[in-house]
């Protein structure tokens, strides 16, 4: 589903209408899983000054291979999905940013369970005595799935590799709790 809203340029401040996803179905649009992946489905380039800016208006990701859906809205928009109907089985995430909405596909790609991957978070920021770090999954990697993360260190990315095991690990911990 396509919308057309006034945009404002953040290089040039020129207004443009722009369209924009409200709707992203990878069912029907299976075109689109990659340019969710590469982010490139949520920029639009100014026809005044060409400086490539992100869109940030609220976004519903539907992807019924992985039974997914995201919510993506900074204002916690919430959307009451019928748990019945075409959409039964699905899981169903908020994301706060275009950022979290692309890791939440990423993690679903990888088979792996975001609530188990936060654990992982936590006890790698531990690892770190980093606190308020944002770590973001990035990919399995290696014979061994060591699990990828990325986080900012001065402006720039920097990534981390943590063993499966400790995923292992948390996912005990997590289905212990599930029990
Ligand atoms: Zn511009």
């Amino acid at each position: 589903m396509i919308s057309e809203i006034p945009l404002k340029c953040t290089n040039c401040l020129n207004s443009n209408n722009v369209r924009i996803h409200t709707m992203i179905n990878t069912g029907s649009e299976p075109e689109m899983k990659a340019k969710v992946l590469d982010g490139s489905a949520f920029l639009w380039d100014c026809p005044h000054c060409g400086k490539s800016n992100l869109i940030d208006s609220p976004t519903v990701y539907i992807d019924p291979q992985e039974k997914l859906i995201v919510i993506c809205s900074k204002e916690g928009l919430s959307v009451e999905i019928p748990e019945d109907g075409p959409y039964a089985g699905f899981s169903i995430r908020q994301a706060d940013s275009i950022g979290a909405l692309i890791e939440l596909v990423k993690i679903f790609d990888a088979g792996l369970d975001d609530e188990v991957l936060n654990l992982c978070k936590q006890v790698t920021r531990m690892e770190m005595k980093a606190d308020e770090l944002n770590l973001r999954f990035v990919r399995l990697e290696g014979a061994d799935n060591e699990i990828i993360f990325t986080y900012p260190k001065k402006g720039q990315m920097e990534m981390i590799a943590i063993g499966f095991n400790v995923y292992e690990d948390c996912k005990a911990i997590i289905d212990g709790h599930r029990r």
